[in-house]
């Protein structure tokens, strides 16, 4: 069974095409630039690399760019796009009533597209995506994954805010939470390599990439998440605040800027980017802490201090903590970043092995000491086979 796997941004496809019988990878890449004559394909399959411009005037045309590389004569790996049983489009709201990955109809697109209030970037790329494979590929089976699934299970108490209650059965205003696939592919990974049954497990699992989250999981399930009603609010991330005071939007509207100013400063001037005034990359803020730079060394405090603050609280709330799970680019690769939170997490029983921090690199493993109290665990993340994997149990 071939599976296609789609995950389309306001200006980008990525794409990777599995064969399910061993979950290998046929061929991959990026399209970036859609909506444009000058978009740029970043195409791969085995050996074969290829970086090509292109017109992708829409999502639908950047599919049949990608499809048309995909069945090339020279390059390609198809016959005919035929041979793909399946399409997974990761979607990235499904709000209250898209709580589990499903086939693609007519009343999945109509929810999906009631959910764009409430994921206004989002959810119209992700449906100019699955609209465009659609028609490019009217006999496949096409299903979409949500980034909010796996956060469904959260009770009450963790999704409700204190607000007006209007807002939240009028409105919609409550927690929904992101990077549920990362967190529900991690969860499952750490069952496995610790030994337990998944409704045995008790992790904070931390995705920390350009976006951050981090969810408290009980017997395997989402009970407490870091984002909110929206991917601004928690941890601080690249370029997005996480938590802040809420009254210092009006108060900075007070000061003279716009309402929409505000909300662009908080999700893409802020983060790692606004307090070091250098960059959103940790790997260039590290460098400049290093050589000295106090902003950048500032940034990295306040990043690591939040994440510990929201371990201590998931400890708290859980019965007991299995283990600390990092993921995302800079949990799976900054080894600095890692023995900080480890340093920080001592109280709570956690003794990092900076040989283990050292050798844990692209790769899964404890990065901790055996025996201690609070075990640290990195688990690489791969929201695309997961997926991939629900698209083929949903098609076959
Ligand atoms: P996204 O959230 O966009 O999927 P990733 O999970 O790929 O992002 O993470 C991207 C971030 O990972 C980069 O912004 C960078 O800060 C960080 N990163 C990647 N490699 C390293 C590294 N070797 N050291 C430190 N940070 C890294």
């Amino acid at each position: 069974m071939k599976i296609f796997v789609i995950n389309c941004g306001s200006s980008s496809i990525k794409y990777q095409l599995f064969d399910m019988t061993d979950e290998s990878v046929l061929a991959g890449g990026l399209l970036e630039r859609v909506g444009t004559d000058e978009a740029s394909l970043n195409h791969y399959a085995g050996e074969v690399r290829c970086d090509m411009q292109v017109a992708a005037p829409d999502h639908g045309a950047g599919v049949s760019i990608i499809l048309k590389m995909l069945t090339d004569a020279d390059r390609g790996v198809l016959a005919d796009v035929d041979e793909i049983d399946g399409v997974g489009h990761r979607v990235v709201h499904g709000g209250q009533s898209l709580t589990a990955s499903v086939r693609v109809d007519g009343s999945v697109l109509d929810a999906i597209r009631a959910n764009i209030p409430l994921a206004p970037l989002h959810n119209p790329a992700n449906l100019a995506g699955i609209e465009g494979a659609m028609s490019a590929m009217p006999d496949a089976g096409h299903v979409a994954v949500f980034d909010t699934a796996f956060l469904a299970t959260l009770p009450a108490e963790a999704y409700r805010y204190a607000v007006p209650n209007e807002w939240y059965t009028v409105h919609r205003v409550r927690r929904y939470g992101f990077h549920g696939t990362s967190h529900r592919y991690v969860t499952y990974r750490a069952a496995e390599l610790l030994g337990k049954c998944v409704d045995e497990i008790n992790l904070i699992t931390c995705h920390l990439g350009n976006g951050c989250s981090m969810t408290a999981v009980a017997g395997g399930a989402a009970v407490d998440h870091s984002m909110g009603m929206t991917p601004l609010e928690g941890l601080v991330m690249g370029t997005r605040s996480g938590d802040v005071d809420p009254a210092i939007i009006p108060y900075m509207v007070g000061e003279g800027m716009t309402v929409e100013e505000v909300d662009k400063a908080l999700n893409k001037e802020s983060g790692l980017l606004g307090l070091s005034e250098i960059g959103n990359d940790m790997r260039d803020l590290l460098v400049a802490a290093e050589a000295g730079n106090d902003k950048a060394q500032l940034a990295v405090d306040v990043f690591c201090r939040r994440i510990v603050k929201y371990i201590g609280a998931y400890y708290a709330i859980l019965p007991s903590v299995d283990a600390v799970v990092l993921t995302g680019g800079i949990g799976e690769n900054s080894l600095p970043i890692r023995a900080a939170v480890c340093r920080r997490l001592a109280r709570l029983g956690a003794v990092l092995d900076e040989q283990r921090n050292v050798s844990t690199v692209g790769k899964a493993g404890p990065i901790t000491a055996d025996g201690c109290d609070l075990p640290v665990w990195v688990i690489p993340t791969d929201e695309e086979v997961v997926i991939a994997r629900d698209t083929a149990g949903l098609v076959s």
